[in-house]
């Protein structure tokens, strides 16, 4: 099992659905939020490229947030997902400075918290939250060690790229160009 998440940058049209599901699905207080949307332009004008990101966690499989947690509460579990025990997390933030993407954030009640790809509700046979709301289906999870599941034979057919392929953590998060 090796979850990952295809996002399409064809697709998506930054109406941050994705993140208010989140947000209401994982109890994230008001002003945070585990993930966001990235808007770039290229080009110059009047050719110009607008990219919209729906952006998370890349539950890297080279994990330096990991690596540098001093307790032992950032892990990675089966199929790959890096999660934070709470009550494990004593708010260092070694793993916030570590981490290539800034895709966690110290939560009010005193822990790191991030993405967790809702491994509660893959557990249970469904989709992540912000998967489930998109309405343009942008977001695409699933297992990339099934060769009939939809995200492997996406990743097969269309262009992709990861974010910060340089920083070697090997993101499980593929944007579809
Ligand atoms: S819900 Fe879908 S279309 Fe809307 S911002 Fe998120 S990924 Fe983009
Ligand atoms: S994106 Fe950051 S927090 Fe997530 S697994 Fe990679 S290094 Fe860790």
């Amino acid at each position: 099992m090796r979850y990952a998440m295809a996002m399409d940058t064809k697709k998506c049209v930054g109406c941050a659905d994705c993140v208010v599901a989140c947000q209401t699905e994982n109890n994230v207080p008001e002003g945070y939020c585990r993930d966001w949307i990235v808007e770039n332009v290229d080009g110059t004008y009047p050719l110009l490229d607008l990219e919209i990101r729906s952006e998370r966690c890349n539950h890297c499989e080279d994990t330096p947030c990991v690596r540098t947690c001093p307790t032992g509460a950032s892990h990675v579990i089966e199929g790959g997902i890096v999660k934070v025990t709470h009550e494990e997390c004593i708010g260092c933030g070694a793993c916030i400075e570590s981490c290539p993407y800034d895709a966690r954030y110290f939560h009010p009640d005193g822990y790191v918290d991030k993405c967790t790809f809702c491994d509660h509700r893959v557990e249970a046979g469904d989709t992540t939250a912000c998967v489930s709301v998109c309405p343009t289906e942008a977001l695409t999870f699933g297992d990339l060690d099934d060769s009939e599941s939809p995200i492997t034979k996406l990743l097969k057919t269309r262009k992709w790229k990861v974010n910060a392929e340089e920083a070697g953590t090997k993101p499980q998060v593929y944007f579809l160009t």
